[in-house]
């Protein structure tokens, strides 16, 4: 792959296709690790003398501008850490992009709006996909590709687009690449791997795979349910994919055969409903119960202290640890505790941890964790979790040659 050193970028108008998929709260972004992950890389062309036009999705519109996912307030935090003025262009391809392309001097910064609201940049239909990306070609003369959490999909500006144009991969996705090949090329063992989160049928592909590599996964969150149904207990109301049974426990039988240690939470923390994120309101019926006793009318929301101890336990001796999905609903304080403890673990031991997924990254930063003791934080869960299960990534493959 070609880096951005192998372009000639002075006086170019080069498009940077970042992940600046953020969360936001009330139009308030509670985490900007995403936007300052790919900073270096716009600065660096900046510097260099590109018109930079930087472009990402948020969120997940319906194909047409809608307010609540417009990116405006990210150009203002890009600018705010940039140290310089981001204009921002209040469409994709239309008037308002051209128009603030065509101001753009050498050295200087854009921003689009979301790409997705327009319905070529995400459509199954290669036609439109690509009619989309010519569009978008046509605003400028080279491509970086650095939006790392968007590269497992084949959308307009993350697969088809750089066809188009002379490319080159960012800085962002060779770092994340690189910290990928040390979770599967010459691993570090013991290679423990923390699996949670709430996208259970997203997650349970990458197990596949890391049966092969992993000496031992431990099972949180969501997905925890799945695989404490398989074993035959109730788990009440809890996150649950039946159809996913059959293939969980064959999983069970085959990490027996490989030697590869499943660990499932033998405790857990439950209420009888999904807590109030935003206010924080006590939960009540707060209680925590063996992982085999769950209530028929409870709901299992975090991991409990056994499990904790457990988890931690088995951590310890690690030398490669791969983190993805908060092991509780982590955004409430009653049922933060197991990510917490896992996120102590990982610092307390001194293997190479990687922590991936926008969740899982932001839980580690406001949980108040210093993310600069962690190995890796990685910016794309679906696209780490899709690279450890051995697929291409459209978004890489697009980048090659
Ligand atoms: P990531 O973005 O790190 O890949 P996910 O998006 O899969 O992670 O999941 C994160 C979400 O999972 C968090 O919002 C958290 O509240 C939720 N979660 C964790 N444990 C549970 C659970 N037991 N039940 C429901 N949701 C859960
Ligand atoms: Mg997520």
């Amino acid at each position: 792959m070609k880096t951005i050193e192998d372009l000639q970028v002075n006086g170019q108008r080069v498009f940077v296709r970042a992940d600046l998929n953020v969360p936001l709260s009330d139009g308030r972004i509670t985490d900007d690790g995403r936007i300052r992950a790919v900073a270096p890389t716009i600065a660096k062309l900046a510097a260099a003398g590109a018109k930079v036009i930087v472009a990402s999705h948020l969120g997940r519109p319906k194909g047409e501008p809608d307010p609540q996912y417009s990116l405006a307030p990210v150009a203002a935090r890009l600018g705010e850490i940039l140290g310089r003025s981001v204009s921002f262009a209040t469409d994709t391809v239309g008037e308002s992009a051209k128009a603030t392309v065509a101001a753009l001097a050498n050295g200087e910064v854009t921003l689009l709006e979301n790409l997705r609201f327009n319905t070529g940049e995400t459509a199954k239909d290669d036609a439109e996909r690509g009619a989309f990306a010519d569009q978008l070609a046509g605003l400028a003369d080279l491509y970086v590709g650095d939006g790392f959490g968007a590269v497992h999909r084949k959308h307009a500006s993350v697969y088809d687009l750089p066809a188009r144009l002379p490319h080159a991969v960012g800085d962002l996705i060779a770092t994340e690449v690189g910290v990928l090949k040390r979770l599967t090329e010459e691993v570090e063992r013991p290679y423990v791997v923390v699996l949670g989160g709430s996208k259970v049928s997203d997650k349970v592909g990458v197990i596949d795979n890391l049966l092969g590599k992993a000496d031992r996964i431990l099972i949180g969150g969501g997905m925890a349910y799945t695989f404490l149904a398989a074993l035959g207990h109730e788990v009440g109301i809890s996150l649950l994919q039946k159809d996913q049974i059959p293939v969980v426990l064959e999983y069970l039988e085959r990490g027996k055969a490989n030697g590869v240690e499943f660990v499932i939470p033998v405790d857990v923390a439950i209420s009888a409903s999904f807590p109030d994120t935003k206010t924080h309101k006590p939960v009540e019926d707060f209680e925590v119960v063996d992982a085999d006793k769950i209530p028929a009318d409870k709901e299992g929301l975090d991991i409990g202290p056994k499990t904790r101890e457990l988890f931690a336990e088995k951590l310890a001796d690690a030398k490669t640890v791969f983190w993805n999905g908060p092991v509780g609903v982590f955004e409430h304080p009653t049922f933060a505790e197991g990510t917490k403890a896992v996120a102590q673990a990982l610092l307390e031991s001194d293997a190479f941890t990687v922590v991936g997924g926008g969740d899982s990254a932001a839980a580690v930063r406001i949980l108040g964790f210093d993310e600069t003791k962690f190995g890796h934080i990685s910016t794309g869960g679906g696209a780490s979790l899709e690279y450890l299960e051995g697929k291409t990534l459209p978004g890489l493959a697009a980048l090659e040659g």
